[in-house]
C-alpha cells in the first residue's frame, strides 16, 4: 500500500451491504406488479426465511425495533413490569422495553463474548419481572440455553434480540441449529444495512407458537381483523374490524422482494465472513496486547461485527483517529444504553436484591462499560479484499505501537 495519509482517496468502510442488479430487478418486479406494500412478496419472503432458520412461523415487520416491541407485547409486558436484558447493546433493545412503559433491568456481560452473563440473570429476577430479553451481540450467539433454563424455572418468557444473528448457529444436543428457531419463545431479526441481510430497513419475528404469530399479524397492521390483501382477493364483500389497538409495522413488498434475493446470497456471505474473521484472528494474535474475539465451542458466529480489545495502555479515540487518517473507518465498541441521557435515573435498574441501583454511580456494569471504552470494531464485509485486510491489521498494529 505504501504512501498513505493525506493523499488517501479511498476510505475502507466499516460495513457495506452486498447488493447489485439482482436486488434492483427484484424491486422493479414488485413495483411493476401493481401491489407494493405487504402482499405476496412479503408472504413468500416469510416462507423462505422460515425455511432458512428452521422455524414454524416468521412474520415480516418494518424493523427489528418494531419486532421487539411486538414480541414484548405478545408475551404480556405492560406498564410497570420489569424485563431483564443488557445495557451493552444498540439502544433499540432497551428502548423496545420502554415502549411498553416497562423497566429495563440491566445485567452485565461476559467480557469475552460481549454477551449476557447467564450467572447474573437469576439474582435480577423480582416479583415484577415479566420477561427476559437476551441479545446475540454482533452475531455471536449468547448462551441462550443457559438463559432458557433459568427462564423456564421461573416461568418467564424468553425473547431473543437476534438483530445481528441471521445465519449464526448453536450446538443443541449433537446438532447445529440456526438462531431463530427460536431457542427462546420469540426471536427478532433486523434487515438494516449494517446486518448481513438487508432490505434497506426491515425486520422479522420468528416463533413456534401459532397464537403469538396471529398476534404479530394483527398488531403489525393496525389491529385489523382482515388484512387488505385478503379483502382485495375476495369475491364477497368483507367488512374488517379492529379488535385491538395495533400499529403500522408493515414491511413493503418492495423490501420483501429485495430480501428474497438477499436470502439467496446468505450462504455465500456466511462463508466469506467466516473466512475473513479467521484471517483477522490469526493475524491480530501477532499484535501485542490485542485480544481477538473467539467463538465458544458450541457457537458459530456470522461475524456481523468483528470487535477486538485494544492493548491496555492505548487510547481508543486516538487509535480510531489514526486509522481514519490512514483511510480506514472503524467504530468504538457497542454502546451502553444506561450511559445515555435518554436513560435518566429510575428509567432502568441493575443488579438484584439489596444491591439494586440506578443512575451514574452504578457499579454493576463494569464489563459493559469497559467493552464500550476499550474495544474497536474493524471493517468486515463481503467484498473486503485480503489486501485491504492486511493493510488494516498493519495500520492497527502501528496505531497501537505509537
Ligand atoms: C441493529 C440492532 C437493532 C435494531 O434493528 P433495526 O432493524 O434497525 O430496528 C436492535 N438490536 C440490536 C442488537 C441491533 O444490533
Amino acid at each position: 500500500m505504501g504512501a498513505v495519509g493525506k493523499s488517501i482517496d479511498k476510505i475502507i468502510p466499516v460495513a457495506k451491504p452486498l447488493m447489485d442488479d439482482r436486488e434492483a430487478a427484484a424491486a422493479r418486479r414488485a413495483i411493476l406488479s401493481g401491489w407494493v406494500t405487504q402482499g405476496p412478496e412479503v408472504a413468500a419472503f416469510e416462507r423462505e426465511f422460515a425455511a432458512f432458520v428452521g422455524c414454524d412461523f416468521a412474520c415480516a415487520v418494518s424493523s427489528c425495533t418494531t419486532a421487539l416491541h411486538l414480541a414484548l407485547l405478545a408475551v404480556g409486558v405492560q406498564a410497570g413490569h420489569e424485563v431483564i436484558t443488557v445495557s451493552h447493546s444498540f439502544i433499540a433493545t432497551a428502548n423496545s422495553i420502554r415502549y411498553c412503559n416497562a423497566i429495563p433491568v440491566f445485567v452485565d456481560i461476559d467480557p469475552v463474548t460481549f454477551n449476557i452473563d447467564p450467572g447474573l440473570v437469576e439474582s435480577a429476577i423480582t416479583q415484577q419481572t415479566r420477561a427476559i430479553l437476551a441479545v446475540h451481540q454482533m452475531g455471536m450467539p449468547c448462551d441462550i440455553l443457559a438463559v432458557r433454563e433459568i427462564a423456564s424455572r421461573h416461568h418467564l418468557p424468553l425473547i431473543e434480540d437476534a438483530a445481528c444473528a441471521i445465519g449464526s448457529e448453536i450446538e443443541v444436543g449433537e446438532k447445529w441449529e440456526r438462531i431463530g428457531r427460536p431457542h427462546g419463545d420469540i426471536a427478532c431479526f433486523s434487515f438494516h444495512p449494517r446486518k448481513l441481510l438487508s432490505t434497506g430497513d426491515g425486520g422479522m419475528v420468528t416463533c413456534s407458537n401459532a397464537h403469538y404469530d396471529r398476534e404479530f399479524r394483527l398488531l403489525r397492521q393496525h389491529g385489523m381483523s382482515v388484512p387488505d390483501a385478503v379483502r382485495h382477493q375476495a369475491r364477497d364483500v368483507i367488512f374488517e374490524d379492529y379488535p385491538i389497538l395495533g400499529f403500522n409495522y408493515r414491511m413493503t413488498d418492495i423490501q420483501a422482494a429485495i430480501g428474497r434475493e438477499q436470502l439467496k446470497r446468505l450462504p455465500e456471505v456466511l462463508v466469506r465472513r467466516r473466512s475473513l474473521a479467521s484471517r483477522y484472528q490469526e493475524k491480530l494474535k501477532q499484535v501485542p496486547g490485542i485480544r481477538v474475539p473467539e467463538e465458544p465451542t458450541w457457537a458459530h458466529s456470522n461475524w456481523q461485527s468483528f470487535c477486538t480489545y485494544l492493548p491496555d495502555h492505548v487510547d481508543q479515540r486516538r487509535v480510531m483517529q489514526a486509522m481514519l487518517d490512514a483511510g480506514i473507518s472503524t467504530r468504538r465498541g457497542v454502546m451502553c444504553a444506561h450511559r445515555e441521557p435518554a436513560y435518566g435515573e429510575a428509567s432502568w435498574y441493575c443488579g438484584g436484591g439489596e444491591n439494586r441501583c440506578s443512575g451514574p454511580n452504578c457499579s454493576h456494569l463494569k464489563h459493559s462499560e469497559r467493552a464500550q471504552d476499550t474495544t474497536i470494531i474493524l471493517p468486515l464485509y463481503h467484498e473486503l479484499t485480503e489486501t485491504d485486510q492486511d493493510y488494516i491489521v498493519e495500520m492497527l498494529a502501528d496505531a497501537c505501537r505509537n
